[in-house]
This record gives structure tokens, sequence and C-alpha cells, in this order.
């Protein structure tokens, strides 16, 4: 029977890839988040699948393995697991509500050895073994997660690159969006029909870059971008590709079709040199095998200077050092500071980290520990803990470059009984000007588990039925600790 063998050669190499034997939830599978789409400051890593708006659906192992590593955590991926395959790939399943029996008996027993309420654990190879189709959690809302959903991605075990899980056999329909172009002319950008005259190459931007691209110039293939399999290094190049002031005019995120100066993503495939002349070009772009645009573009500059050396700038009592390479494009920074207030123009992104240091000339020395910086961009914000320096100076890392202001926070997170449910979890609100973390939850002097969830402010402790003196200590990101006591 020829015919057969014809198919076991076929099959046999996809089974020894460690194929998707078993779709993650039941059902149809229906994507909420496309994979290496581009989000604020990344790529987004693997695929989000609908979980119906609720949670506690029954979530499955993909294949045969056993589980690696587990994660509890008040942010990011939330409560997920992570489970390798014997065909040297990894599936990870996050923001989960529950882990399977087995794998929670093993959790809670290591929480309570390790008095530890966020946990990152590699449970012995072969423990926590899992066949194809077996439901290992429910899927939930954990984490930095904008609402119920399943997130899933498919990783190479040992290097631990992102890969396509479609690839290797999970269910999901192809996106039906296509990509656009949008070009920057005269300073405001729109979406070009058939020709542009944009001042630089980067002043072309693509929607979905997810979706991949080639471009053509004057009919030569110059860059291919594809995000197949990458590693967590290529996120900074997602700040890096994005079209900055596109967003911020449009509210649209795009991509330059031309490789930043600093762009550190190897999702580029440069075929052939770029024009380095000013002129008008014959442009194409396809993506996925069909042309996404065509035309005329005039370009005035397309090699603008791109070398960022190390820098310093300082006011007053504040300074900032950016490292060389530090944005996607060259950037003019300027700094100016009032008191404890600071102004950074233009408010872009960084790729690497900057470091904004304060001398403050009048902060009573016991409130140096208890500063933070306040910082906003064009798209987004973050708390930083400030560190003390050994010369003498307050220091605050991070890729946000905007608007910033110093805050002292001296209290400790305010509590706040909310009430117990029909599962014996008793809720608690948990407030601060920054992020808390559980230390210890007692019940009648016995360890007790709980989780805080940040994004709601809450944690509960699993009190169950009994009754009596329920203590829980928490603390927020500056080391100010609360305590908050009840009688069940
Ligand atoms: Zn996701």
């Amino acid at each position: 029977m020829p015919g057969l063998r014809f198919w076991i050669l076929i099959f046999l190499p996809l089974w020894a890839q460690g194929q998707i034997v078993h779709q993650p939830l039941d059902g149809v599978l229906a994507v909420s988040g496309e994979l290496a789409e581009l989000r604020n400051h990344h790529f987004h890593s693997g695929v989000d699948l609908r979980t119906g708006a609720v949670t506690g659906k029954n979530v499955y192992a993909v294949a045969d393995g056993w589980v690696r590593r587990i994660v509890i955590r008040p942010d990011g991926y939330g409560w997920a697991l992570y489970v390798d395959h014997p065909s040297g790939h990894t599936s990870v399943y996050a923001h989960l509500e529950s882990f399977s029996p087995e794998v929670w008996a093993y959790v809670l027993q290591e929480a309570e050895r390790r008095n530890a309420y966020r946990l990152d654990l590699y449970p012995a190879k072969g423990s926590l073994p899992v066949v194809g189709g077996q439901v290992i959690a429910q899927s939930g809302n954990s984490g930095a997660s904008g609402g119920p959903h399943l997130h899933f991605e498919m990783r190479d075990r040992e290097s631990e690159e992102i890969m396509n899980p479609v690839a290797m056999g999970l269910l999901i329909p192809q996106p039906r969006a296509r990509p656009e172009l949008w070009a920057k002319q005269d300073g405001r950008w729109r979406k070009i029909e058939d020709s542009a005259s944009v001042n630089t190459w980067y002043d072309l931007a693509l929607t979905l870059p997810e979706q991949g691209f080639e471009v053509e110039v004057s009919d030569s293939l110059r860059s291919i971008w594809s995000l197949q399999q990458w590693s967590f290094d290529v996120q900074r190049g997602a700040d890096a590709g994005l079209a900055i002031d596109l967003h911020s005019q449009q509210g649209i995120r795009g991509f330059h079709i031309h490789p930043s100066p600093s762009q550190p993503a190897p999702g580029w495939k440069l075929k052939h040199a770029w024009p380095k002349s000013g002129g008008t070009y014959s442009l194409a772009v396809n993506s996925g095998g069909s042309p996404i645009w065509a035309g005329r573009v005039r370009v005035a500059q397309p090699n603008p200077g791109s070398t960022q050396a190390l820098r310093s700038i300082s006011d007053g009592d504040w300074s900032l050092e950016l490292p060389a390479q530090c944005f996607g494009m060259a950037q003019a920074v300027s700094l100016s500071a009032n008191g404890n207030k600071i102004s950074v123009k233009p408010d872009v992104a960084a790729i690497k980290p900057v470091t904004y240091s304060w001398t403050p000339s009048q902060l009573a020395d016991s409130l140096w520990d208890k500063a933070y910086l306040a910082v906003r961009d064009g798209r987004g914000s973050a708390k930083i803990p400030g560190s003390r320096s050994a010369d003498g100076r307050i220091v605050f890392t991070s890729k946000t470059c905007g608007s910033a202001e110093v805050r002292i926070d001296t209290k400790g997170p305010q509590c706040e009984l909310l009430r117990r449910d029909p599962n014996g979890r008793v809720w608690i609100s948990v407030r601060d000007e920054l992020d808390s973390e559980i230390v210890e939850i007692t019940l009648n002097g016995k360890w007790t588990w709980g989780h805080l969830d940040l994004k709601s402010n809450s944690l509960y402790a699993d009190a169950g039925i009994t009754k009596g003196k329920l203590v829980v200590w928490v603390r927020d990101e500056v080391g100010n600790l609360t305590n908050f006591t009840t009688e069940l």
C-alpha cells in the first residue's frame, strides 16, 4: 500500500515535532490577541484565546509531558503553567484561575514551606506528568490581564524562544484584517492611497506587523520583517520599530517599514541596502504573499543621522543619563527640573533603561528610602521606587521618558474587609500608592494561603469554614508594612 506509506512519511515528522494533539480549550477557538501583536513596549508573545468573558473554563494540556514550571504572581502572567514536552517544546498557559488538584497540592505545600505568596516553582522533572487532553487548570483573569481569557504560548524548550503555535496545530482562524500603509506628510500621519511624499523612510509605517511583511524599493527586495520565532530580547524591538507619533496622533500602532538605526530585533532580514539619497522611488509592500501597497514615494533625506552616544543632561538637582543607542531613532532630549518635578522632552519610550538621579537639597534623611518616581510618557506610566547611591543621590531606573515627579510614601497599604464568599475565602481590599505584596497570612496562628490581585487591589485569604482570628501582613514597594486583623 504505497498510499499508506506516503501518509506515514508525511505525518511522522509532524508527530516528532510535538504537534498539538489536543486544543487548550473546549469548542471552536476564538482569538482576542494575535501572536506578535504590537503592544505598548512589547510584542505579544502568545495567542489570547477567548473564554466567553468568564473564568473557570477547563484548560487542557496540548500534548503529553510534565509540568516544568509553576508561577503565581500578582501581576504579569498571574497564575501560569509551563508544560514541557518530549519533542523539545514548552506550552505555556497564563492568567489562570486555578490549577488541577495534583498541581495545587504541590503548590500549597511549597508555598507554606517557603512562607511565600509569590511563587516561581520548578517541580522535579516527571513529578507532575500530564497527558495530552488532561485538564491541568481552569482559565481565569489573573495577573495583568484585561479580562477573562487564556494566554497560550508555544516555546522552544532550550532557548525559550517564542514559536508560532499555529504551525504546531493550534486551530485558530486566520486574521481577516489586512495591514495598511501610513505615511507622515507635513507632520500628519495619514493612510496613503497611491503616492506619498515623506521626509525619511521612517515616516512610513505598516499596521498589523504581526502578519509579517516584505518591502521592495525600485523593484528590488530590500527588507523582510517576520516574527515566526523570537527571543525575549526582541521585545525591545517593539519600541524601536513603533511609529510613536502615529500612535499618539491617531491611536494606531504602526511599525516602521525600514529597520530603525537602533533596531535590535532580529525579526528583520535585510536583503539589499536601501537607497541612501533623496528621490522618487517605486515602493511595494507585501504581506502574507499578497500585495498591501504599491505606488511611488518621494523621500527627501532617506538617511538621517543615527548615532546616539551616551549622554548625561542635567538641570538643578536632577540629572538624566541616556545610554548609547537608547532610542529607536536619534532624539534631541531636553530636561527641565523644578524641585521634585521634571519634564523630559520628547516623551518617547527608551529601548534601554535610562537613569534619573536626584540630589534633594531638603529631604529628611529618613524619607530617602520612601521616595518613588511617578513617570508618564506618551503611552504609559510607571512608579519606580528609588535607591540610594553611594555618592548621595536617589536613583530611579526606567524605560519611561516623560514628565515625572518624586513622591514620598510613608504609609503602609490600607486594608478593608470586603466579604466572605461561599468558598470560605475572606476578601480584603488593599490600597496603596505603590504595588503591594502579601508578607504573611495566619488564621488562629496557622499559616494560611491567600492571593493578591494588583489590578483589583484585593486579596483573598483561604479561611475555609474556620472561625477565629485572621491576621494579614501586607507591604508596599518601599517597605511600609500593614497588619490587618479581623475576627471571623
Ligand atoms: Zn496574552
